[in-house]
């Protein structure tokens, strides 16, 4: 195995951009803002408390209002009582402590972490805990508030991109990009609990495309980071056996999730990803879809967060 060389410096602005682009994905949704309520508002008000207007009539007059953000009205009474907090649990199997040493080196998670609460009112404490879990995996704990990310997972893309034949730093950026699309899946699961919110379809879905749109937003190192998970699943679903395929499971095949990646990433851009279409990443039947798909899931996403974004960052 190829010891891992972090370059701090990659990684700072991979978090810093990733931290900001959640700000941005909240600022994506056009903003109308006024100052002033118009005449013919006060008019109908005037109209209605005299009764010479319906009551219908005048409640379309604050929807207008309500539509184009000149009311506000604060979906959200939540107090910002709780962090995002980061704590490492030392590794026993040696063969973790490179990837202990890696994640710890990188400051990533303390920085995500950081952008974080700096964003999202919480209305409780969530820890984001690395250890040595025994199996590849992470996941969010519902009971005890913990967002578990395993050294073991590390080490899984570690080993699966390493036989791509990369260099140091090019493995060391798509271990890390991986972990990243993970964490925001499972941060995705978190904000799904403390703040309650509505889902229809898979979660499982709902979260990998949180971690899809997130990244968009942030820049080159985001879009390292889609393409490392992409990878991920696309060479973890080609070694998977149909016949022993989890059909029970919760989670849509890893093959399933790289052509959803793959058409949110060409759904943003049809123009710049022309390309996916071309090489026949993304079958054109799909791609045809992909820019409605993006589209609707961003919105959904910025609907759902809104309320619980920090003023400053609205
Ligand atoms: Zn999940």
């Amino acid at each position: 195995m190829v010891p891992l060389a972090v370059k701090k410096q990659t990684v700072a602005i991979l978090a810093v951009i990733t931290v900001f682009s959640l700000a941005i994905l909240m600022l994506s949704n056009p903003s109308y803002a006024q100052t002033s309520i118009p005449s013919w508002i006060k008019h109908n008000a005037k109209m209605w408390s005299e009764g010479q207007i319906t009551d219908s009539e005048f409640i379309q007059g604050i929807q207008y209002l309500i539509e184009n953000k000149i009311m506000v009205i604060n979906q959200s009474s939540m107090q910002d009582k709780g962090d995002f907090k980061v704590e490492y649990i030392p590794v026993n199997d040696s063969n973790y402590i490179q990837y202990e040493k890696m994640i710890k080196d990188s400051g990533l998670f303390e920085q995500y972490a950081d952008g974080l609460n700096k964003i999202f009112v919480l209305p409780t404490d969530v820890t984001i805990t690395w250890k040595e879990c025994g199996e590849v995996n992470a996941f969010y704990d519902r009971n005890s508030k913990h967002l578990i990310m395993c050294y073991d997972l590390v080490k899984y893309f570690d080993d699966t991109f390493y036989y791509d034949g990369e260099s140091d730093q090019e493995l060391v950026n798509k271990t890390l990009g991986a972990t990243t699309f993970t964490f925001i899946h499972e941060l995705g699961h978190g904000l799904i609990d403390v703040y309650n919110l509505p889902a229809t379809g898979k979660e499982e879905d709902a979260v990998d495309q949180l971690s899809t749109i997130v990244l968009l937003y942030a820049g080159p190192n985001g879009k390292q980071a889609i393409e490392a998970a992409a990878s991920w699943f696309y060479i973890s679903g080609s070694k998977a056996n149909l016949e022993e395929m989890p059909f029970w499971d919760e989670h849509s095949f890893d093959t399933q999730r790289f052509y959803e990646i793959a058409c949110l990433t060409y759904g943003k851009d049809p123009q710049e990803n022309s390309f996916m279409v071309d090489q026949q990443i993304l079958p054109e039947s799909r791609a045809v879809k992909c820019p409605a798909e993006y589209e609707k899931i961003n919105r959904a996403w910025t609907t759902l967060l809104e309320p619980y974004v920090k003023e400053d960052y609205r």
